[in-house]
């Protein structure tokens, strides 16, 4: 099939390259001229675990290609899939439509044929509505019919989950536009639930999913607090709290909080939308106003451990909002150094795939480190922001030999199993003492 792609970010990208692998003929487009230039030179503009490869294939096999031309990416498509992005709004927090409006606009004026136009961005409830208004306007002899298509893939895991999905949802009234989606999924038929539903119930399974995983991370997170004063384990009680299947292991690792492009602005816009349409969402509103806090509680906590340190240093790994990305967008650890910062803390810092998405915000106002034991040399507490694996993996006597005073504040529990109390540290972790 052909189908064109519009935005080419953490969704359009992976999800271009994984349609190519599948055999399709695809066009990315972007606005992002720049981007476009990088990506048709072969350059990859995000890190995905296994894209590159993917990427480079697709494009020598003439399978995948790019273009900043609205025009050469719709014209041929029968199917032309929107993943731009949906910020929240400054001010009310509500999804910021501008760019799906616009793409919607432009796109109509090249449709040719009978086209699909599917929304991967995580669009409000209602949007199917309203893009199919604007087709309409801007091209009355347009034949198409618009499908909610969400994105339910991890970042950093991007590739796994284009291949391996745990589900796809499509949204959709039209008996016609099923028919082209089953195509595009038919490798995906004997491997996993292809559920079809009305078009705004599919924008609304994106949000109240991602709603619940939120939550989740914030029960845990309070439990965790629980945990600490009480002096139960938070990691006994998650395992006792996932071997019920009803509750399920995942998304109990308590932690500095949600962060990332999609948890912090979905919460916010699924509230609006609850205000908007008179329906209490109280557990998700108690969850934002509790994620936020914790990024203050626990800045901090870091701040406490050297408040009687004379020009103390604060090293600090980690920087993207979970392992496995350069993604910076809402992250805790960003969030966290921008409050040590305005309290005059001196920080250096590291990330293994993030520091020059890092760079372009934090500017002068840390120093840099080219790797982790760089990072802690002369400092008097390391502070664990992101769940990278090589962090839990370090050597505490090296780190020991390195530091000016030997404490760490442990946001992701990386090195509990060190037993770092043993080796002579002052151990601070979440939800155990
Ligand atoms: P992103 O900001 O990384 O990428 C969006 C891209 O769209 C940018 O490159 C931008 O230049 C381009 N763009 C914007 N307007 C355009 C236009 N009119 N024409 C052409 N290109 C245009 O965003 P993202 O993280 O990929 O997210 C995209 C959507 O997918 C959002 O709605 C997000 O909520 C949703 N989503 C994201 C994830 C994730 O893990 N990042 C997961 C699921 C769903």
């Amino acid at each position: 099939m052909k189908i064109g792609i519009i935005g080419t970010g953490y969704v359009g990208l992976p999800t271009g390259v994984g349609l190519a692998e599948l055999g399709n003929e695809v066009i990315c487009i972007d606005k992002d001229e720049e981007k476009i230039r990088a990506l048709k030179s072969g350059k990859v503009t995000i890190f995905e675990d296994g894209l590159e490869e993917l990427f480079l294939k697709n494009i020598q096999n003439n399978k995948l290609k790019f273009t900043a031309s609205m025009e050469e990416g719709v014209r041929d498509a029968d199917v032309v899939i929107i993943a731009v992005g949906t910020p929240p709004h400054p001010v009310t927090k509500e999804a910021d439509m501008k760019y799906i409006y616009a793409a919607a606009e432009e796109l109509a004026k090249y449709v040719s044929g009978y086209t699909v136009v599917a929304t991967k961005s995580t669009v409000p409830v209602g949007t199917g509505d309203e893009i199919e208004n604007i087709i309409r306007k801007t091209n009355s002899k347009a034949d198409f019919d618009v499908v909610s298509l969400p994105e339910f893939l991890r970042e950093g895991f991007a590739v796994h989950d284009f291949f391996e999905p745990d589900r796809i949802v499509v949204g959709t009234n039209s008996q016609r536009a099923s028919e082209v989606i089953k195509k595009l999924y038919k490798p995906f038929e004997d491997k996993t639930d292809i559920l079809f539903v009305k078009r705004k119930s599919s924008e609304t399974i994106k949000y109240a999913s991602n709603a619940f995983l939120a939550m989740k991370i914030h029960y845990i997170n309070e439990m965790a607090d629980f945990c600490e004063k009480s002096g139960a384990d938070v990691f006994e009680v998650a395992k006792g709290m996932g071997l019920d299947k009803r509750i399920g292991n995942r998304f109990l690792n308590p932690g500095p909080g949600y962060g990332g492009s999609c948890f912090p602005k979905d919460t916010n816009a699924m509230a609006y939308m609850g205000k908007k349409y008179g329906a209490q969402l109280s557990l998700i509103e108690a969850t934002i106003r509790g994620n936020d806090l914790r990024k203050t509680q626990m800045a901090l906590r870091i701040l406490n451990v050297v408040k009687n340190i004379k020009n103390s240093k604060i090293a600090v790994w980690g920087l993207a909002f979970k392992n496995g990305t350069d993604d910076i967008r809402e992250s805790p650890a960003m969030q966290i150094i921008d409050q040590l910062i305005k309290n005059n803390a001196k920080l250096c810092v590291y990330d293994p795939k993030a520091m020059d998405n890092a760079r372009k915000i934090l500017g002068n106002n840390v120093e840099y480190a080219s790797s982790m034991f760089e990072t802690v040399k002369d400092a008097d507490v390391l502070a664990i922001l992101t769940e990278w694996e090589e962090f839990g993996e370090t050597d505490l006597a090296e780190l020991k030999k390195l530091m000016r005073t030997t404490k760490i504040v442990d946001l992701r529990n990386m090195l509990k199993h060190k037993y770092p109390k043993k080796e002579g540290f002052d151990y601070y972790c979440i939800g155990s003492n």
